[in-house]
């Protein structure tokens, strides 16, 4: 049987990306751990190899960091064994837009979109080249959602999935499946990160059922994954109307509705 791809997994180091690292692990496939705490993922690697045999690399790298991302993104052009690139490593912050400010406002978007995108853009010439591959990207129902008060984290969720679905339609034709997961509030450290209690929360999901429900659209190759959403024709729906649109933008005159009297 042929070797299954090797997977590289960003913030692997807990959270919804070590759920993926067990189950890719459990599933046959070896292993490329991103993340900043080198100890966490000894942890997982020791634990995932010991109960499924699979080989584990671990990759120190802080993905805001312009050095350690280019060393990230050459191991995904360079070894072909990495067959799939799970995008997950990715933050939010404290407060509003006005209590952030902009450093905070640019290592946001730093993590969870220039990263997100450099390492896709790293790995997909070679998956076309070899006409096979997989890209998943973690976004957020917070990006379809300006209602929840998380503007940059939103924002940044939002480009995730517009890129997915973009880089599906560039690439899906050329043999690279792309998936966009958008969970909704997720019971992971990503919380007390940011200064909240979730257990203040209601209708948080496990990160197991969470990450177990990912891996279900991914086998069936779905673009948009949203795991928690009971009606999937609501997401149609919102497609649709989008996709109504398209074909009334070209136009060489402003709509009625802005011609100067
Ligand atoms: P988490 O438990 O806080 O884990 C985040 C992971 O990203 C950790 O492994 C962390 O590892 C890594 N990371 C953070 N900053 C990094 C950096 N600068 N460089 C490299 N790695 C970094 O969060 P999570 O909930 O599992 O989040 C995973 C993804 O799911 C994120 O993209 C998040 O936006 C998304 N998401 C989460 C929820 C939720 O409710 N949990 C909902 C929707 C979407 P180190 O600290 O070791 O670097």
């Amino acid at each position: 049987m042929a070797q299954k791809p090797a997977v590289l997994i960003t913030g692997a180091s807990t959270g919804i990306g070590a759920v993926y690292a067990d189950r890719f692990a459990k599933r046959g496939h070896d292993l490329m751990l991103v993340a900043r705490d080198q100890a966490r993922m000894e942890a997982i690697a020791e634990r995932l190899r010991r109960e499924t045999g699979v080989a584990i690399d671990i990759l120190k790298a802080d993905l805001t960091e312009q050095a350690d991302l280019a060393a990230v993104e050459a191991r995904l052009r360079d070894e072909t064994r990495i067959g799939v690139l799970v995008n997950n490593a990715g933050a939010t912050s404290a407060g509003g837009f006005l209590d952030q400010g902009p450093d905070v406002v640019a290592k946001l978007i730093a993590l969870n979109t220039t990263a997100v995108a450099r390492l896709a853009s790293a790995v997909a010439p070679r998956f076309v080249a070899a006409g096979e591959g997989a890209i998943v990207n973690i976004a957020s129902v917070v990006g379809l959602a300006p209602e929840y008060g998380m503007a940059v984290y939103g924002a940044t969720k939002a480009f995730v999935t517009f890129l997915s679905q973009a880089l599906h339609l560039e690439l899906g034709a050329k043999g690279v499946y792309v998936q966009a997961v958008l969970p909704a509030a997720t019971r992971t450290e990503i919380w007390e990160r940011s200064g909240r209690d979730v257990n203040t929360l209601t209708g948080v999901m496990e990160v197991g059922e969470l990450v177990d429900a990912a891996l279900v659209g991914f086998d069936r190759r779905e673009t948009i994954t949203i795991p928690p959403l009971p009606d999937d024709s609501q997401w149609a729906a919102l497609e649709a109307a989008r996709q109504a649109m398209l074909p009334n933008f070209a136009q060489e005159h402003a709509a009625a509705r802005y011609r100067a009297a």
